[in-house]
């Protein structure tokens, strides 16, 4: 009784927690408060002492500006989170940031947590145990892509196939969901960070010209269109040509980058079509009559989402904000985390004692 009692304050006062630890960007949500944090998903780090020190973005504000002894990693591409120091860290800053948004105490709040795809076990269970180190009282974790399915809203839990589409920074998760679980997913490299690549790649061949990271993903964001747009889009942009040294102006066209990223856009439309050609007839009956749900901020690119559905020749819907998908995914399991508790991914880690 006392102890029920207690269960009952605790879960008032605490603030229930879901994070998106997205390989581009984390998202934080708080009930009752909404998104709180939005960064991107960088750790600065010395590399002769091994201590992080930034993260978010106050990290990303270093990049391409850092002395030789500073590196700025992303934890999540580059394996840094199995690292069990730095995966507190990490975690412990986005709790902290969303403490300072809120005004508010965390409470030994109940987390919900999306697994990226790819990473191993022992990432996973680095991110569970850091985030019990940070104060939760109990942690979920749940996988992206369905908490995607979740966060848009789809009838994850009905005898109907939903396919979704999540495409990030550093994976592209495609999923086939039914029944409150996921039948069939597989995950690329094909995503956001590819395509930035590709656009370096292509500009440093056809123009001798080198640019950097944050120039490519700009020129994506502005002058990328996967169809031919009415009319023309041309960028001018700085890099380094590399016969003579120096900074020079080049101007980019859509042309350009829709040649700088075909190869990729082919092979992610492979990668869709291939789990469409193993979803059971029933399910992709569903999704052939109710569409393709494609979220993450690849779903942002100009003129994909079109592409894809005329490839497939099936509708291909954007929901508002696909950026946040993931994290609404984690507001809603929220709400009723019973509901959705055949879907969450347990390891066998050993309780931890705080
Ligand atoms: P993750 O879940 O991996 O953190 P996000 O879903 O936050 O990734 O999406 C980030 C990716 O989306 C980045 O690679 C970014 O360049 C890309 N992106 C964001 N907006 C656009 C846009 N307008 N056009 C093309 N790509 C975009
Ligand atoms: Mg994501």
């Amino acid at each position: 009784m006392i102890k029920e009692t207690f269960s009952k304050v605790a879960s008032f006062l605490s603030n229930d927690v879901g994070i998106d630890l997205g390989t581009a960007n984390t998202l934080v949500y708080i009930k009752g408060a909404g998104i709180v944090v939005n960064e991107p998903t960088v750790v600065a780090i010395n590399v002769k002492t091994g201590q992080i020190i930034a993260i978010g973005r106050d990290a990303a504000a270093m990049i391409g500006r850092t002395p030789v002894h500073i590196e700025i990693v992303r934890p999540l591409s580059n394996g840094v989170i199995s690292d069990f120091e730095a995966a507190q860290e990490y975690v412990s800053y986005f709790l902290r940031r969303a403490e300072e948004k809120t005004g508010r105490k965390l409470l030994r709040p109940r987390v919900v947590v999306g697994s990226p795809s790819g990473i191993t076990n022992v990432e996973r269970r680095a991110i569970r145990k850091a985030a019990r180190h940070a104060g939760a009282r109990e942690v979920m974790v749940l996988e992206e892509p369905l908490l995607a399915a979740i966060g848009v809203r789809l009838p994850v839990h009905d005898p109907v196939g939903s396919f979704v589409i999540d495409m990030g920074g550093g994976t592209t998760d495609i999923a086939v969901i039914s029944l409150g679980g996921i039948y069939h997913s597989r995950h690329t490299t094909v995503a956001g960070d590819r395509l930035n690549e590709d656009i370096i790649d292509y500009v440093r061949d056809e123009y001798k010209v080198l640019i950097g990271e944050r120039t490519a993903e700009y020129l994506k964001k502005t002058t990328a269109s996967i169809e031919e747009p009415d009319e023309e889009i041309e960028t001018v942009v700085q890099g380094r040509d590399l016969v003579s040294g120096l900074p020079r102006e080049i101007t980019i066209t859509d042309h350009d980058i829709r040649e700088a990223v075909k190869q990729s856009i082919r092979l992610l439309t492979r990668e869709v079509v291939q789990v469409f050609e193993i979803t059971p007839p029933e399910m992709s009956a569903d999704v052939s009559k109710r569409g393709i749900v494609f979220t993450g901020g690849g779903a942002l690119m100009r003129g994909l989402p079109e592409y894809l559905g005329t490839k497939l020749e099936i509708p291909v819907m954007v929901p508002d904000d696909p950026l946040t998908s993931v994290v609404l995914g984690t507001s809603i399991v929220l709400e009723d985390p019973e509901r959705f508790a055949a879907a969450f991914i347990h390891d066998d880690e050993i309780p931890l004692q705080i």
